[in-house]
This record gives structure tokens, sequence and C-alpha cells, in this order.
């Protein structure tokens, strides 16, 4: 099927063809048309299937009909961070290109007067982040009423991130005759519940299993002993079959001692944690996009959301404490069709956690042969810097919104064709949180209460801010 069977315009299948896109994804075959239809639906795919074009496409042509009043945006998109609120926007100007319509972008970081003045004028697309858009709600700057199409994305991290209240409250400033898209990876009973409050009788697309880890990731369980750990890790690693991969630690400790560790041994690493200041973090992406480097270890916080191509191997340092983070960490390998292969380094003592991510994949992690793992379970890690945000704080999360992951950020310059990704736009520090203790893991840790984080954005600013779109 192509994408001139979706009912799409003809100007849409040109910057779709321009886009380089051959065809639809399975969750792009399923929506677009429903969208089209102007009915709401709950999209239900894992990252990088090409959600964002399954409604970025059909809201360019829906749109298309109609014009904008000051103001009153005509649609809006909610964004669980800037990085990806951003890339919605990049999504828009590239598919939009031959239209005609306005969008505003409202994220921390970017001053607001650009984004007010557009909205004044009226946008047809208005991208947000949940917190930014109430805070100017609260002002009196925007009005909802004429807002017709509501689009919630990465319903799950919006969850994560404690924005549920917030969307309520915005759902209920909307006009209730209007069209309400929602996407996630998973589908927890909260997303379930605000969907089942402010969807009407919508069609739902489930394109793989909720919380099901990607098909083309080869999954592999290796059990360690806690002191071979390390060693094990830089045998993998110095493979031949290694080209590119992430490893994936669970404490931002770790993540610059082993970074520091695997330089030592030899290997091309660099290292990407909560504790960097932005531009530094740029730089470190920079250097494992061009090839600089070929290994970069990281911390969930810091990588979520990365888009980057290519990534071959993905490594569990430590097997993460929530399973859902297992979900987001394979899936920086296996991404746009390739295979990747993803290898979690266990402990006895992690048991418990690797139960948790099978019982959330539904599936076993298939043993690979390693070192022999010894009998005893190593200690606990004594508690320091654990990053490990998400789930608890209802209203903490309003600053949240700019914290973690960004997803794409075209460069300006030419480069080659790999995927131009920066990371999260924040330059503040990231709170520091208590690991668990191995007999309260059940009980996830509680969500740090993030800075403030208005201007905090060094990162590029998109061209396209306030502008309107096409010739
Ligand atoms: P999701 O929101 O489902 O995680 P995205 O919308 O961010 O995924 O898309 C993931 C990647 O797939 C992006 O790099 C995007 O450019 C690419 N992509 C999207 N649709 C297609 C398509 N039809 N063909 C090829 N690549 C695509
Ligand atoms: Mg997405």
């Amino acid at each position: 099927m192509s994408f001139a069977d979706l009912g799409l315009s003809d100007e849409l299948l040109r910057a779709v063809a321009e886009a380089g896109y051959d065809e639809p994804t399975p969750i792009q075959r399923q929506a677009i048309p429903s969208v089209l239809m102007m009915r709401d639906l709950i999209g239900i795919a894992q990252t990088g299937t090409g959600k964002t074009a399954s409604f970025v496409l059909p809201m360019i042509d829906i749109l298309a009909q109609g014009r904008s009043r000051a103001r009153m945006p005509r649609s809006l998109i909610l964004e669980p961070t800037r990085e990806l609120a951003a890339q919605v926007a990049e999504n828009f100007e590239k598919y939009g290109k031959h239209h005609k319509l306005s969008m505003a972008l409202l994220i921390g970081g970017v001053s607001m007067g650009d984004q007010q003045k557009a909205l004044e004028k009226g946008v047809d697309v208005l991208i947000a982040t949940p917190g930014r858009l109430m805070d100017l709600f609260g002002r009196g700057k925007i009005m909802l009423n004429d807002c017709n199409l509501l689009v919630i994305d990465e319903a799950d991290r919006m969850l994560d991130m404690g924005f549920i209240p917030d969307i309520e409250e915005i759902c209920s400033k909307l006009p209730a005759q209007r069209q309400t898209l929602l996407f996630s990876a998973t589908m927890p009973a909260p997303i379930k519940k605000l969907a089942d409050k402010f969807l009407t009788s919508p069609k739902t697309i489930e394109v793989a299993r909720p919380a099901t880890a990607n098909a083309s990731i080869d999954q592999r369980l290796l059990k360690v002993d806690a002191r071979k750990k390390k060693q094990v890790l830089i045998d993998r690693l110095s493979g031949h079959d290694v080209r590119t991969a992430i490893v994936f630690s669970n404490r931002k400790t770790t993540v610059r001692d082993l970074a520091k560790d695997l330089k030592r041994a030899g290997l091309r690493a660099g290292e990407i944690h909560g504790d960097m200041e932005q531009p530094e973090r740029i730089r470190e992406l920079d250097r494992f996009k061009e090839g600089e480097i070929n290994i970069l270890v990281a911390s969930d916080v810091a990588a979520r959301g990365l888009d980057i191509k290519d990534v071959s191997h993905v490594f569990n340092y430590d097997v993460p404490w929530h399973p859902d983070d297992y979900i987001h960490r394979i899936g920086r390998t296996g991404r746009a069709g390739k295979t990747g292969i993803a290898i979690t380094l266990a402990t006895p003592a992690d048991a418990e956690a690797v139960e948790a991510i099978e019982k959330l994949t539904g599936a076993k992690i298939r043993p690979v042969e390693g070192p022999a793992a010894p009998a005893e379970p190593d200690a606990a890690p004594a508690p320091d810097d654990a990053e490990a945000p998400r789930r608890g704080r209802a209203r903490g999360g309003r600053q949240a919104q700019d914290r973690p992951a960004r997803e794409e950020r075209p460069r300006r310059e030419p480069r080659p064709p790999r995927a131009e990704r920066s990371e999260r736009g924040s330059a503040r520090r990231e709170p520091e949180e208590e690991r668990p203790r191995h007999d309260e893991r059940p009980a996830r840790p509680r969500r740090p209460e993030p800075e403030p984080d208005e201007e905090g954005w060094n990162g590029p600013i998109p061209s396209f801010l306030g502008q309107t779109l096409g010739s």
C-alpha cells in the first residue's frame, strides 16, 4: 500500500515523497484514513513506528480548509517534552511545505514573545507542552474555544511526567464537539481512563501489543557475576559485531565511571547523563552520530527518546528498575526497519527486575551463554545519585515538561544522512534520588521535584517559530 491510497491531497503526497518515504508504516496506514474521516482515535504503537506522521499528515489536509482567528488556535498538539514538541513542529514544517498553515510552538526555554505574536495573529496548529500552555491560558493570552482538533501524543510519557491532571484541565477548555486523537506506546490504566473520559467512540488501532518490544530487536539476557560485569561488558563491546552501542546504566555515577573504564580499555566511548550541561551533551551526541566514538554510555533520563539511526547494540549494564525503561532503552536500536541487538547483563540480584520486564513485555528474554553466574547474590550498590524520575507526583510534574529526551533535531548545516538528533534541552541538573532498596523494589521511586526551567534551553531554536509555512 502506498501513501496515495490513504486519501491524502496531492500536495501532501508530494511533500511525503520529498521526505523520502516510500510507504506508510502500519500505524500510518490505519490511522490516516480514520483521522481524515474526522473520527476520534486511539493509536497504540511502539516508539519509532511513525506515529507522528500518522496525525501530522491528515491534520494538514484537514486544516487546509478554513482559516485561523486571532488568539484562537484551530488545533492543539500536546507533547510531554519540548524536544518532542519541537520535533513535531519540524514534521509540520516538512510535510506542510506546500500548504500555507501557520503554527506556534509553546515550550519552555524559547522566548514567549515571538510565540505570543504568532498566537495573537492566529495559528492553525499550536504545539505545546502542557505546563507552558496552562501558563499562557491562565494569563488570558489564548482561547481554546475554536480548537476543534486535539492530539495527545506520547500519552504514556505524559503519565510518567505527571501531566494527566493538566491534560484533563486542558480537555475541559476545548469545545466538546471536537476531534481527539491519542497516541501512546503503551496503554496503562490511567491513560485508558483518560481516553474513556475525553474521546468519543474512538477507533482504536493497536499495531503491536502494548508494551511489546519491537520485533526487530533481538533481546538477550546475559547472566553475569556482579564482580565480572565490567569485564564482560568490555569483552562484548570489543566484539566485531558491535558497530555502535548505547550502554545504559541506572546511575549517573556509574555512567561516568563506566565511560572512563571503557576508554581506559581502549574503546571509543563517550557519556551522556543528567549532570552534564546541555552543550556538552550535544557535543557528545554529535561525536557519536559522526562516528568519532562508537559507544555511548547513558542514563535513562538523558537517553529517553533519542532517535539515532543505526545503533547496532543496546547494552543494559544495569537491569532497569522500571520495566518500561527497558522498552525505552532497547528501542534505541532496531529503528526504522533495521535490526538491532539488546543485551541485558543480569546478576542474580536482578532476578526480580528481569521478571518484571518479562511480565510487561509478555515474553522471556532469551538467555545467552556467558561467564558462569555466581551462586550468591551481589550486594546492592550504595545509594547515590540514581536517576530515577517518573510517576507518582501528579502536580509536581508541571515543570517537568522540559526535562527529558529530545528526539529529532535536524541540523541546519549539511551532514551525512544520519539521524540528526540531539539531546534534551535542559542545562539544568537532574534531581538526585536514592536508589530503591532491594526489599522495597516494587515501589517505584518517587518522582523528584524538578526545578523550574524557563529559559534553560541553550540548544538551537527552530527557525520556523511563529512563521507561516509554505510559500
Ligand atoms: P514514534 O512517534 O512512533 O516513536 P516517529 O513518528 O518519531 O515515531 O518516527 C520514527 C522515525 O521513523 C522517524 O525518524 C521518522 O522520520 C521515520 N518515519 C516515519 N514514517 C516513516 C515512513 N513512512 N517511512 C520511513 N520512515 C518513516
Ligand atoms: Mg512519537
